[in-house]
């Protein structure tokens, strides 16, 4: 799959489209899910041009990888979600390609919380 430089994400990155940010570094964004489907839904992206999960961890340099991360880690942590800071949890997805039923080819991690998530069932 190559990579589509005008998906919305890619859009959202260049400041082309609007988005809610709530947390960036160098090598990552983190914005409010448009459609949320939790109380918290953040979508945390690499600055870098992934399709998805596994192009990022395959092809990202290290500093990338580790600055998308901790942008996650901060994320959960400003939302009061952290479990290591007393927050209750959250869940983390990203979906890939046509059976994760990926819908914007800009790899993203999806950050759920706020509600008990429910069994994972399919
Ligand atoms: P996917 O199915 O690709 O894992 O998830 C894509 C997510 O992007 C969906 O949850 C959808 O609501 C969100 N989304 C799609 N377009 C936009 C947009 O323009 N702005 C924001 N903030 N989120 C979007």
């Amino acid at each position: 799959m190559t990579y589509d430089s005008n998906n919305v994400f890619a859009r959202i990155l260049r400041g082309e489209i609007p988005a809610t940010i709530v947390a960036q570094n160098e090598h990552a964004l983190a914005f409010r899910d448009i459609n949320p489907q939790a109380p918290v839904h953040v979508l945390v992206i690499p600055r870098g041009a992934y399709v998805s999960y596994d192009d990022f961890a395959a092809n990202a340099a290290d500093a990338e990888i580790i600055g998308f991360n901790r942008l996650a880690a901060e994320v959960a942590r400003s939302e009061g979600l952290s479990l290591a800071h007393g927050g209750s949890g959250f869940r983390a997805i990203a979906n890939a390609g046509p059976h994760g039923m990926q819908e914007v080819p800009h790899f993203h991690l999806h950050l759920l919380a706020g509600r008990p998530m429910g069994r994972m069932v399919s």
